[in-house]
């Protein structure tokens, strides 16, 4: 059984030093060694930023893909072989801005997936604009008076939109993003994962130390009673801190995923050798 190191490969990232993205690929390595896969079973897709380079630190399949478009390359990788467990990921510019289309219909069809999104408030790769997720007033040199438009939500539209696994977490807390990041792969469905992952470079405002002091993890004892199966008690969580709410916030382990719903394309029971797609069934997916 590979383990974390064997999800490694000798590409060095560039990020900057001190910036989130890297505890991500290290919890995504763990992740994939602690549910038992091998480097060749695990597919990861990103779309673009400086999020987007995480698909060439690790050692599987990859494919860095364009901006905002991961996750419609990533639901066909995963619809083609069903063997793959599939990764998606970029920053809250790539899937909150020009890839909401797709964030919110990937959640819709429900494709067994795990969709990660480092979420900085800002596009760092371009120098440090306002992104949807950028706090109003938030002061940037494409808002130099300060941000004008309201926050997004991402976890409040993936609720909406008829999610199955909402989960957020912090780049810092290695032990929680590992434990929600193999949580995502085995759920069956698509499973968000929003990470708060601090730009150090052009965010000065939602900082390290924002995040500890600001964060409400259902971990602890904010998530005493609280029951991850109810959708409306999640949106309330929500709303109450603002979306600054960690760990499994809502999971629906009833509804199928897409690719189980399909008349003869079923996963039980088939490996995926003996699956035989003709050409007019594949046209109909
Ligand atoms: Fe990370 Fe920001 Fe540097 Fe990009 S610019 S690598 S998001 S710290
Ligand atoms: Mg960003």
């Amino acid at each position: 059984m590979a383990t974390f190191k064997e999800f490694r490969n000798n590409v060095k990232p560039n990020w900057c030093p001190g910036c989130g993205d890297f505890s991500i690929q290290a919890a995504i390595q763990r992740a994939a060694a602690n549910v038992g896969l091998e480097p060749e079973q695990l597919a990861v897709i990103s779309g673009i930023g400086c999020s987007g380079r995480i698909s060439g630190y690790i050692n599987a399949y990859g494919l860095h893909g364009i901006h905002g478009r991961a996750l419609p390359i990533a639901q066909g990788v995963k619809l083609a072989n069903r063997e793959l467990t599939v990764i998606a990921s970029g920053g809250d510019g790539d899937g909150f801005a020009i890839g909401m289309g797709h964030t919110v219909h990937a959640i819709r069809r429900n494709v067994n997936l795990t969709y990660i999104v480092m979420d900085n408030q800002i596009y760092g790769l371009t120098k440090g604009q306002t992104s949807p997720r950028s706090a109003e007033g938030f002061k940037t040199k494409s808002t130099p008076e300060g941000s004008i438009e309201s926050v997004l939500s991402p976890l409040e539209i993936a609720l909406s939109a008829g999610a199955t696994f909402v989960a957020q977490s912090f780049s810092s807390d290695l032990k929680q993003l590992t434990a929600l990041i193999e949580a995502g792969i085995k759920h069956e469905g698509f499973s968000l994962i929003n990470v708060f992952s601090p730009c150090v470079t052009f965010n000065k405002v939602n900082t390290y130390d924002w995040f500890k002091e600001n964060i409400v993890n259902l971990d602890g004892e904010a998530g005493e009673g609280y029951d991850p199966s109810n959708r409306l008690a999640a949106m309330t969580k929500i709303m109450e801190t603002n979306g600054l709410v960690t760990g499994l916030i809502y999971q629906d382990t009833k509804r199928r995923s897409y690719e189980n719903l399909i008349t003869g394309f079923k996963q039980e029971g088939l490996a995926n050798q003996d699956i035989k797609i003709s050409r007019e069934d594949f046209a109909k997916l």
